[in-house]
């Protein structure tokens, strides 16, 4: 069975094997090359991947070595620093920034490069909490630089470590200071300027608050300085502010500061003074200080100085008020006898006002919004129109008529008295030349102020404006006061020497309210005396009031002078000078000032005819009067 059993399953395999055998034989090629190409399909995919996987390994390699290349040629010194501030790397900046070798860095720690980043974590952690931050950088052979520093975190699993980067700042730091120096310092003395003076003020203001003691500020102008920069010029006149400078600063105290202004305007901040006297007592011994003769390239200079005071919390309140007090008191010292002047209320009226007029006045000027009147003056023996005085004025847009008087005082203060003067000349003599033209022998007054008679260059330009209008010398009269005069005589009556030697007349203002002496009125160079309205207006009533008059006349009369009245108000004032002799009247009797254009029709209307010019005069036309 068995026998027959195995022999049927060879004979059955022996069949199976004719029918599988071919089968076979056809079939394992096709596997074969379906394996073979499953196995080349699987290698190139494994191929691909490395090759992927060799590129990407090479590509990291590159950007990692682009990024150490980078940070080593950053111009930002990059540390790398290990959890317990040993450093691991540096780069070359940071290598020159701190002196570093190679060989150097092994076993340094960062805090002896930063000692502020003692080698704590806590330390870098707060440096690392602040972002950037300021710090000293030390160097290895002990110089020392500041640094802006900024700290990362570069925590992995494994370490925690800092990334550092350094930026050397001294240089950048060094261009602020400049930068603050220059904003707060004036550039030719180096002392503090207006900014760094106020700053000052305010602090000390505070500080006085709480400990009760005075603050005292003073205003110093010198005196001739203008007149030394015009003649010798700027470089002089710099070199001496530097002295002027140097000589203010060198007996104050550490506390103490000395600020210029602006031009030779100079100021001192006492902090802490005991009291008023105190700061007045401080201004004498400046004024004292800068009396001695300033030794400028061999050339021995003399400048006085006028000192305003003010004191905290006497004067002023705070820091603009007090500077502004100090101005006013400085004024006060310029336009008197007195070197050094305390601060008083009084002196000071209007100032508020005062102040934001003059920046309107300057506008005013230059915008052409002023006005000219002129007020007849009439030759008594001949009852006929002579000459007129030019009298400015000014319609404010929000204060309305503001008095002449008011706004040609803030002029001197404030030095517009130079453009207004000349605008009042330009336009009186644009009066006299259209006078002239229409047949009119007209002579015309425009007043100088003190401040006018300061400068050595103003005959030059009255002489210059005549003959732009083509008019003679001697139909100009300047009216000086004698208080003008007297503020700084000697510079005075040289102007007015070389006025009268142009041919200019002269007359003096207000006589007899000033206090000349008869005796200096014989030096000066005058051709005429103007009475003042206070003596004439009365005289008619009173005795003593009359007695001046005729007085005035008679010495006028006996020194070769023209006697002029202003103020005649009524008839009776004309027949009374008329007989005692007074040359020439003035007055709201005859006319008040009137718009220089609209004396034309003044003239036509007046009972007092004007003086004519012959035919034959130059300039005029004789058929448009
Ligand atoms: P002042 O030079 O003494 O001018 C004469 C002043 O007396 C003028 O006042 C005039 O209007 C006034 N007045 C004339 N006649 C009479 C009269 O009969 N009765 C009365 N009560 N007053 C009379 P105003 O125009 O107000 O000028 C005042 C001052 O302003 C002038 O005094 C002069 O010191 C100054 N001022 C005017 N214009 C100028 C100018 O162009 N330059 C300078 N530096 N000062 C000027
Ligand atoms: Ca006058
Ligand atoms: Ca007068």
């Amino acid at each position: 069975m068995v026998v027959a059993a195995v022999s049927s399953g060879l004979v059955l395999a022996a069949a199976g094997a004719q029918i599988v055998w071919p089968i076979l034989i056809e079939t394992v090629p096709a596997i074969a090359v379906v394996v073979l190409v499953y196995l080349a399909e699987l290698i190139s995919k494994i191929d691909r991947q490395s090759l992927t996987l060799f590129m990407q390994s090479v590509t990291l390699r590159r950007t990692d070595n682009l990024m150490r290349k980078v940070v080593d040629k950053s111009f930002n010194g990059v540390l790398t620093i290990g959890e317990n501030g040993e450093i691991e790397t540096v780069n070359a900046a940071a290598r020159s920034m701190f002196g570093l070798t190679e060989e150097g860095i092994v076993g340094t720690n960062v805090a002896e490069l930063v000692p502020e980043l003692s080698a704590n974590k806590n330390a870098i952690g707060s440096i690392l909490a602040t972002g950037q931050h300021e710090v000293t950088g030390l160097r290895t052979d002990g110089t020392k630089f500041l640094a802006e520093l900024s700290v990362n975190d570069l925590e992995d699993e494994e370490h925690s470590r800092f990334v550092a980067i350094v930026r050397d700042i001294s240089e950048q730091k060094r261009y602020e200071e400049e930068l603050r120096h220059q904003a707060l310092n004036d550039s030719l003395t180096g002392l503090p300027n207006r900014t760094l003076l106020m700053n000052r003020i305010e602090h000390a203001l505070n500080v006085a608050l709480r400990e009760g003691k005075p603050v005292a500020l003073l205003l110093i102008d010198l005196d001739r300085f203008k007149e030394i920069n015009d003649t010798l010029g700027h470089h002089v006149g710099d070199m001496l502010l530097k002295d002027v400078a140097e000589r203010l600063s060198a007996p104050l105290r550490k506390t103490d500061t000395i600020a210029r202004l602006g031009g030779d305007e100079f100021s001192v901040l006492l902090p802490a003074v005991s009291n008023n006297e105190m700061a007045l007592e401080v201004g004498e011994r400046t004024v004292v200080q800068l009396q001695e003769p300033f030794n400028v390239e061999g050339m021995l200079l003399e400048v006085g100085a006028s000192i305003g005071v003010a004191v905290f919390p006497d004067h002023a309140k705070t820091a603009a008020e007090l500077l502004k007090c100090s101005d006013v008191a400085m004024y006060v010292a310029k336009a008197g006898q007195k070197s050094v002047v305390l601060y008083d209320q009084e002196q000071d009226k209007n100032s508020v006002r005062n102040l934001a007029l003059t920046g309107e006045l300057r506008q005013a000027i230059t915008e052409d919004h002023l006005d000219l009147f002129v007020q007849p003056k009439v030759d008594l023996a001949g009852n006929r129109v002579c000459a007129a005085e030019a009298l400015l004025r000014w319609q404010h847009t929000a204060h309305g008529f503001i008095p002449p008087d008011e706004f040609v005082m803030q002029a001197e203060l404030t030095g517009l008295i130079e453009p207004l003067t000349r605008w009042a000349l330009i336009r009186a003599l644009g009066g006299i030349a259209a006078w002239h033209q229409k047949g009119l022998d007209l002579a015309i007054a425009v007043n100088l102020s003190s401040r006018n008679l300061m400068e050595r260059d103003l005959p030059q330009l009255v002489l210059e404006l005549v003959q732009a209008h083509r008019i003679e010398p001697d139909r100009l009269t300047l009216e000086i006061t004698e208080s003008a005069i007297m503020l700084d005589p000697e510079t005075a009556l040289e102007v007015l020497k070389e006025l009268d030697d142009l041919g200019f007349r002269l007359s003096i203002d207000d006589f007899g309210t000033g206090y000349s002496s008869l005796g200096y009125l014989k030096t000066l160079p005058v051709d005429e005396l103007k009475i003042d309205k206070s003596f004439v207006l009365p005289m008619c009533e009173s005795a003593s009031d009359l007695m001046i008059v005729r007085s005035t006349v008679d010495l006028a009369h006996n020194l070769g002078l023209k006697v002029v009245a202003e103020g005649i108000e009524s008839q009776a004032h004309v027949d009374k000078l008329t007989e005692l002799g007074c040359d020439v009247g003035q007055g709201f009797f005859i006319s008040r000032p009137i718009p220089l254009d609209q004396f034309d029709e003044w003239i036509k209307e007046t009972d007092w005819p004007p003086r004519r010019l012959p035919v034959d005069t130059p300039n005029f036309v004789a058929n448009s009067a």
